[in-house]
């Protein structure tokens, strides 16, 4: 891949269909991200794919590009309840974001597109189905129910891809995906994208992939060097009034605030708000419609301060988040990594800010093994515990509670463990 690092092509060197390069242009993206200067070529040459990249790098357009010109230079129609492509994704979040971005990379080339996930009626979805789809994307419990009812048909579909794999084996998807793949022609072209490889993931890679090629972004690093973190420690019972009184620089244009569990993100977004800081609060036990708006708003910019748990927060797609607000340290070390990530994005600078509590002091430590770095320590602040500083308390063990499986969870399974 060296002939490609060292002189990143533009889109037109990448000899993509002019149709997406005018909607390319339109979206004001001119030159590839390292991951797309990568994966394009090898994607248009019809390889199967592994890539080692997670949200924020450019990986959806990485994949759909190419797809998208290698369906508009080859059109089939796909017949009644299929779907020439599936995209499998862990969160409603992320598989309407991949769809709104089918909508806008494709839009010059009339391709059809759905999306289909659990928690809303599938009536339109049977309906968008019933005529067959260039694109389905979808997420995996819900693909299998309406495979089940016989609405969806996998037969035609020679190009698939699995977005975030390593989250999506993290929520227990791991065998619909194998019973959606074994509906699949053995002939398809199937792309694996994972932030993270842990075992499971080499070994369903090893039996989905045929001889893959490999590309490898690391943004830890390279994300993690742009923001500017720092960890305060303080209390339990004061985090509230030193996240209130953070919110409310005039510095933070548009924050994420991270909390452990749906019933803290409540909590805080309701503190907030009643504080003068609107806030909205977004996880699993909110409705669809409740997470939509919540997330219209942030994006909109209506609501300056979004808080979130682990999973809901994941392949959440918003520009100029200004600041990230861990309310609860991270009990899984590269959920720290993922979270930091959510600011910072498309080369801009962010800040990340971590409440330490004393009971917490743990993870923080193994968050830094993770990042192989310090996080500087900022002190001057009212709410300041030397305590928690000095702690060397055992973290309560985490029961699963993020929904992250207990294969995972754990403060000291740091990346070098695995
Ligand atoms: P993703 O990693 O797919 O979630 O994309 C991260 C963000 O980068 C999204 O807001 C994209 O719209 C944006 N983006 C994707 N490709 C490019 C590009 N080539 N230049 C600038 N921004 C991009």
């Amino acid at each position: 891949m060296s002939h490609i690092s060292t002189v990143t092509p533009t889109f037109a060197e990448l000899a993509l269909n002019p149709k997406l390069l005018e909607a390319l242009a339109q979206q004001g993206y001119t030159t590839p991200t390292p991951i797309q200067a990568q994966a394009i070529p090898v994607l248009l040459g019809g390889r199967d794919l592994l890539g080692l990249a997670q949200t924020g790098t450019g990986k959806t357009a990485a994949f759909l590009l190419p797809i998208l010109h290698r369906l508009a230079a080859n059109p089939r129609p796909a017949p009644p309840r299929c779907a020439n492509v599936l995209i499998l994704a862990p969160t409603r979040e992320l598989a309407s974001q991949i769809d709104q971005s089918i909508a806008a990379y494709g839009q010059n080339l009339g391709m059809s597109h759905t999306v289909v996930f659990g928690g809303v009626s599938q009536f339109h979805q049977v309906r968008a189905m019933s005529r067959g789809v260039d694109f389905l994307v979808a997420t995996p419990g819900r693909l299998l129910d309406l495979t089940g009812q016989g609405h969806i048909d996998l037969g035609a579909t020679h190009i698939l891809v699995l977005d975030e794999a390593d989250q999506m084996l993290d929520m227990g998807f791991v065998k619909p995906i194998r019973q959606a793949v074994a509906m699949m022609p053995t002939d398809r072209q199937t792309l694996l994208f994972s932030a993270t490889m842990p075992p499971a993931i080499a070994t369903l890679a090893a039996s989905l992939l045929r001889n893959p090629e490999r590309v490898e972004i690391t943004p830890p690093a390279t994300t993690v060097a742009r923001i500017g973190q720092s960890v305060m420690f303080t209390d339990a019972q004061n985090k509230l009034t030193l996240l209130q009184m953070l919110v409310k620089s005039k510095d933070v244009t548009r924050a994420m605030v991270f909390t452990l569990t749906k019933s803290t993100a409540n909590k805080v977004a309701d503190a907030l708000t009643a504080a003068g800081q609107p806030a909205e609060a977004i996880h699993g036990n909110k409705s669809q419609g409740q997470r939509e708006r919540a997330l219209a708003g942030f994006k909109s910019g209506a609501v300056r301060v979004l808080v979130a748990t682990d999973l809901a927060s994941r392949g959440i797609d918003v520009d100029d988040v200004s600041h990230v607000f861990n309310f609860d340290m991270p009990n899984i070390a590269e959920s720290y990594v993922h979270r930091i990530g959510r600011t910072a994005r498309a080369g801009r600078d962010g800040l990340a800010v971590s409440l330490c509590e004393p009971e917490h002091r743990a993870w923080l430590a193994a968050i830094e093994r993770t990042i192989g770095q310090k996080v500087p320590v900022m002190m001057d602040h009212p709410y300041h515990s030397e305590a928690a500083r000095l702690s060397t308390m055992k973290p309560p063990v985490m029961g699963g509670g993020g929904n992250r499986g207990g294969n995972r969870g754990g403060p000291s399974q740091g990346r070098g463990r695995r």
